[in-house]
């Protein structure tokens, strides 16, 4: 396999699939750039057969006259990829132990490789995007929840059952908000986008005269609101960005302890405003942090939403390679 594909001038093409809590992705990957890409809206209601004929429909479209070699699948976990189990999403009903790459496998009839979506998306952002020539990275994705994955010594760190990296279920305090996951407390619970939400609907609710408490009478408070304020210069909104930074800070400074990354990459929605967050979060890491960790970069990812797909068709291109050998 190896051979044949040194010597074929075009690199083999690899349909990548990312499955989300809003959207299932698909795009046509060769050599690390996506050549068409396709997205629907999940099917939450129809469960796991449903999601496999939106597979199916997104593939048609962004094959176009191409054949695929292989798949490269990016989930939200846990997701046990030595057995390519999906063990449960909270965000989707039906997704129980499903055995996804077999699925896969079913429909495409070509090889599959799994991946967390956390993990493919650090991939693709050490392969193509913002961690291009580092041995090791985090990258964390502040978004609805927050996830990541890392590359330690120049390898994708996996863990028992694929399972490392669900670093927005570290514990940052004891009491605090609820989380996802049934705990309180989390990383995710106190950082990501959704809760920035829910503290500024906290806010809006007890000073409605407020601009949050003013926008909460026409719609839902979201974190866009807060940013938007921020823009402003409303004092709220300041002060819960603020706030997020420092949830920031103190998380990064924790994966800096773990990883010793080179590299900090913050991805997911929320690092779009990462010039908005930098200076507070640098503060708040500097603080945390152990001396030799200081210096750690932290910056924000260049491939957007396409982090998970371009990690996961590199992922899949790796394994083909390691098949032939
Ligand atoms: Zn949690």
């Amino acid at each position: 396999m190896r051979k044949h594909l040194r010597h074929n001038m075009q690199s083999p093409a690899i349909l990548a699939l990312d499955l989300g809590g809003t959207r299932v992705r698909a795009a046509l990957v060769r050599d690390g750039v996506i050549v068409r890409k396709a997205a629907l809206p999940t099917d939450v209601k129809g469960g796991p057969p449903a999601v496999m004929q939106q597979f199916a429909k997104l593939a048609d479209t962004v094959r176009g006259d191409d054949d695929f070699v292989a798949i490269g699948a990016a989930s939200p976990g846990p997701l046990d990829t030595v057995a390519g189990i999906v063990e449960v999403i909270h965000t989707l009903q039906g997704w129980i132990d499903v055995p996804l790459r077999q699925a896969l496998a079913d429909v495409f009839q070509k090889p599959v490789l799994l991946e967390n979506d956390g993990i493919a998306a650090a991939v693709g952002e050490w392969k193509k995007g913002a961690g291009q020539g580092v041995k090791n990275l985090v990258y964390a994705t502040i978004s609805t929840g927050v996830g990541g994955g890392a590359i330690v010594d120049g390898h994708v760190l996996r863990g028992r059952r694929g399972l490392a990296g669900h670093i927005g279920h570290m514990r940052l305090v004891e009491n605090g908000p609820a989380c996802f996951c049934g705990r309180i407390g989390c990383f995710e619970a106190l950082a990501s986008g959704s809760a920035l939400a829910l503290r500024a609907g906290e806010i809006a609710a007890n000073k409605p005269n407020s601009n949050l408490g003013q926008t909460a009478v026409i719609s839902k408070v979201t974190s866009h609101h807060v940013i938007e304020g921020a823009k402003i210069g409303d004092a709220d909104c300041l002060a819960l960005l603020r706030e997020e930074a420092r949830y920031l800070g103190i998380g990064f400074a924790n994966l800096a302890h773990l990883y010793s990354p080179d590299r900090i990459i913050m991805g997911g929605g929320m690092s779009q405003n990462f010039d908005m967050l930098r200076e507070d979060m640098m503060a708040v890491f500097k603080s945390e942090a152990l001396s030799p960790f200081r210096n750690t970069d932290i910056v924000p990812a260049t491939l957007g939403d396409d982090a998970g797909l371009i990690g996961a068709a590199e992922l899949a291109c790796v394994a083909l390679l390691d098949q032939g050998q």
